[in-house]
């Protein structure tokens, strides 16, 4: 994810670039016929921005959703425990397993 987040920026930064000096060159020598970069860059760097907007949103997703795994599991262990000798699943509050009767 932290990757594909780092190729946006990149893209995002190419880009511009390709399209500052393409635009820069294309003043300075009016020969040279770099709109074609100019908009290529342009694209690129638009395709990066969005790529980098469309990751992050998936990013937040992907940390609200273990976050709430997490805090499920949290309750879950509070509420429950396991026999250490059966792995019999016992309630917080049981002094002793319901099927070995080993003291938990
Ligand atoms: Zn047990």
């Amino acid at each position: 994810m932290k990757k594909r987040g780092i190729h946006g920026a990149v893209l995002l930064i190419i880009g511009l670039i390709v399209t500052g000096l393409s635009w820069w060159l294309n003043i300075r020598n009016q020969e040279l016929k770099l709109l074609l970069f100019v908009v290529i860059g342009s694209v690129m760097a638009l395709y990066g921005a969005i790529k980098l907007l469309f990751v992050k949103k998936v990013e937040e997703k992907v940390v609200s959703q273990s976050l709430a795994k997490e805090v499920a599991n949290e309750v879950a262990q509070q509420k429950y425990k396991h026999c250490p000798t059966c792995k019999t699943t016992a309630h917080h509050h049981d002094g002793f397993c319901r099927k070995c009767g080993r003291n938990i």
